[in-house]
């Protein structure tokens, strides 16, 4: 049987040669096309004799066809822009912060050309890349000095690690947390060498419970942000003031990992109050660890500033060669900062400061304008409503906090028992978009909260290629 499917394709040969695919190998280049013909060919023979496709004459137009298609597929990258419409600003899994066009701008410049990177003009010598970045650093908190790293994981790492090695660590109960993607402060921490003290209780911690722990085995006091859960009730925890007295008269640093940690005081623009880095140093803390792609709104990584002696001993660990920032992300983080010299116009100018303070009536206003084209769009048995709806700032900033915003509603109308498998459905006919559209799921519908729905006309223009399943 496989002898007279065979005869009925044409021979590989035969179809390199024809003119049809004279086109796709001008575009993805001869090799390329080869194996996808050899492949397609193979398949075809299989699918005939697993008897899932009848033993038909294709024409080599018809194969060049499927061919142009595969290899489209297969080019496509896959790294992939999505519209973000989950509710979550500063959405991890969706790469955090957006950059503004002067980091882009200069993103751009550091890949296409060589710079200064680690080359001081002034003097013609071997420079630092820290220093590219220290002066505006310290004029936006207040540090004495400063290094960057990868990401804030990297820096809670490198700073534990040089600052307590072979000591102990102490650190509440209350504090002793995890992040998402297996970061945990106890792992962390062992990962460095330091020894875990905790010390307190899971909602209450004293004053008393930290000088109690204090021995010459000590290295540092670790206090760490809540980021992503909150502790309610009976609760007690001591200032971050009290807490730097404490580790100063006995001689020991104070490390505070502030996660997100913002440079400036996000209650003007009516957010959530987060600690700002200026004022945990202002309270005592020697170093302060943060994200660069979280409130900052930058490129991915981790700053830490504080004590220069602190930063000096830190920046002499062999692990900042291995964790230290690239380029690219040294040239967006300085355009980035930059911005924060004139706060009037941050919000303007940096997009995730831009999109979490963009007003509830705004956004509500665009679902009021969507709805009908979704509605009509994704037809029977969907209810479509555009409806207040809670989405939040992400990434572990004010976890408990909600973001008063607005969505489009999808209700499918169905019995209940099939209510899970069409919403299931609607949510992969989305993703399968040329753009992918992401939302969420809750309460027996799918959620797109236009928060952050920047660029409207991109999103309808490929609606009408939405596919929802009957
Ligand atoms: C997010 C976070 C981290 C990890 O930061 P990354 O930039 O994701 O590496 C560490 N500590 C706290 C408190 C955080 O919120």
């Amino acid at each position: 049987m496989s002898v007279s499917v065979a005869l009925r394709l044409p021979s590989l040969d035969s179809l390199l040669r024809h003119a049809a695919c004279q086109p796709l190998a001008e575009r993805y280049g001869r090799e390329a096309l080869l194996a996808c013909l050899r492949q397609l060919l193979d398949d075809l023979r299989d699918a005939v004799v697993a008897g899932q496709l009848a033993p038909i004459e294709i024409s080599p137009e018809a194969l060049a066809g499927r061919a142009g298609e595969r290899l489209a597929f297969q080019q496509r990258s896959q790294v992939r822009r999505v519209f973000n419409l989950t509710g979550t600003v500063l959405h991890t899994n969706l790469g955090r912060a957006l950059l503004p066009e002067e980091a882009i701008d200069a993103v751009q410049m550091a890949a296409r050309y060589p710079l200064n990177l680690e080359f001081d003009l002034a003097s013609g010598k071997r420079g630092d890349r820290d220093d590219l970045i220290e002066g505006l650093i310290r004029e936006l908190t207040g540090a004495e000095a400063v290094t960057v790293v990868n990401n804030n994981a990297a820096a809670v790492l490198l700073t534990l690690n040089s600052l307590g090695a072979r000591k102990e660590g102490i650190i509440s109960r209350g504090e002793l947390i995890e992040i998402g993607g297996a970061f945990r402060i106890p792992d962390i921490m062992a990962r460095a060498g330091v020894r875990l003290h905790e010390v307190g209780t899971t909602n209450r911690t004293h004053a008393r419970d930290y000088e109690a722990a204090i021995s010459p085995r000590s290295g540092l006091i670790m206090r760490v942000h809540a980021s992503n859960y909150s502790i309610e009730g009976f609760t007690a925890r001591v200032p971050t003031a009290e807490l730097a007295d404490l580790a100063h008269r006995h001689g020991l640093p104070l490390l505070e990992d502030l996660g997100s940690g913002s440079l400036l005081d996000l209650t003007r623009w009516g957010l959530p109050a987060e600690p700002t880095v200026r004022q945990a140093l202002l309270d005592g803390a020697d170093i302060v660890t943060f994200s660069g792609d979280k409130l900052l709104g930058g490129p991915q990584a981790g700053l830490i500033v504080g004590r220069k002696e602190l930063i000096t001993k830190i920046k002499k660990n062999p692990l900042k060669r291995a964790l230290r920032v690239d380029k690219l992300t040294l040239a967006a983080l300085e355009a980035v900062l930059g911005l924060y010299r004139d706060p009037d116009r941050l919000a303007e100018r940096l997009p995730s400061l831009r999109l979490l303070t963009r007003p509830q009536a705004d956004i509500l206003a665009q679902a009021r304008r969507l709805q009908p084209v979704l509605a009509q769009t994704v037809g029977e048995p969907w209810s479509v409503s555009a409806v207040d709806a809670l989405g939040m700032i992400g990434s572990g900033s004010q976890p408990v906090a909600r973001l008063p915003s607005a969505a489009l509603c999808l209700r499918p109308q169905v019995p209940k028992r099939l209510r899970g498998r069409c919403l299931l459905n609607l949510e992969a006919a989305l993703r399968a978009l040329p753009i992918p559209v992401l939302g969420r799921i809750d309460n027996d519908a799918l959620w797109l909260d236009l928060r952050q729905l920047d660029d409207e006309p991109a999103w309808l223009a490929q609606l009408e290629q939405l596919q929802v399943p009957g």
